[in-house]
């Protein structure tokens, strides 16, 4: 049986702290693949068009043979469901064990996922890591425990392990505001992915 990790997000832009992620789950547990699914319209967030998410991830990602970008997303209209993206990818991946990667922020917020208690016991976790207000690792870990309580509530059970990686404080938000205050986003970003950023102009509007 083959193993494979969704790593699902908004990715507007992607930065090197997804791709250190995808690359530390690919060998610790080890994976043969990691699926990039950038969504279609992710709840609660407005984000730039899907074309430049989806571009700037193949871009980024085109050098590491185990890395593939999907479009699962567009056969779906609405409002992108992460549990929706492990059904229809399991009907192109059979035979198949499942891994999820997730922030340790976004992973916080699983309890109220839409169908997030049948997601949970879908597929196995895979935490990154991730300064939410000065934690320590025993806080975080404590954090993911009572993810996991939550959901033992709603008769759910939950197979979870960090990724082993240093505390990255690079996000989305923070290269979009500096690309708002025209500052320099080199090492934050791959380089295709920051040319593609300056060739099409993004970010640059002051009114996010
Ligand atoms: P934004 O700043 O716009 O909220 P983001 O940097 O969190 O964006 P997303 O595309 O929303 O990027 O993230 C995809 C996934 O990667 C989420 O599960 C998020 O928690 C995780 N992630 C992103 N950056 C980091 C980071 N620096 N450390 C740990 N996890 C991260």
């Amino acid at each position: 049986m083959q193993q494979i990790a969704i790593f699902g997000g908004t990715f507007d832009p992607i930065h090197w702290g997804h791709l250190l992620i995808a690359q530390t789950a690919l060998y610790q547990v080890p994976l043969e693949k990691v699926i990039w699914v950038p969504s279609l319209n992710p709840p609660h967030k407005k984000a730039a068009l899907f074309e430049h998410r989806w571009e700037m991830l193949q871009l980024a990602t085109r050098e590491n043979p185990a890395f593939t970008v999907s479009l699962v997303e567009t056969n779906r209209s609405g409002t992108s469901y992460a549990i929706n993206t492990l059904i229809d990818l399991s009907t192109v991946y059979s035979n198949t064990h499942w891994y999820w990667i997730v922030g340790l922020d976004t992973f916080q917020t699983l309890p109220r996922w839409y169908r997030g208690h049948e997601l949970a016991q879908m597929c196995d976790w895979l935490i990154a890591p991730r300064q939410l207000g000065g934690e320590t690792i025993a806080q975080s870990e404590l954090i993911c425990k009572q993810v996991e309580q939550l959901l033992r509530k709603q008769s759910s059970t939950i197979r979870w392990q960090f990724l082993n990686i240093p505390l990255v404080g690079v996000s989305s938000s923070l290269i979009r505001k500096l690309c708002r205050e025209h500052r320099s986003i080199r090492y934050l970003v791959p380089e295709p992915a920051r040319s593609y950023i300056t060739a099409h102009n993004l970010y640059s509007d002051k009114s996010e």
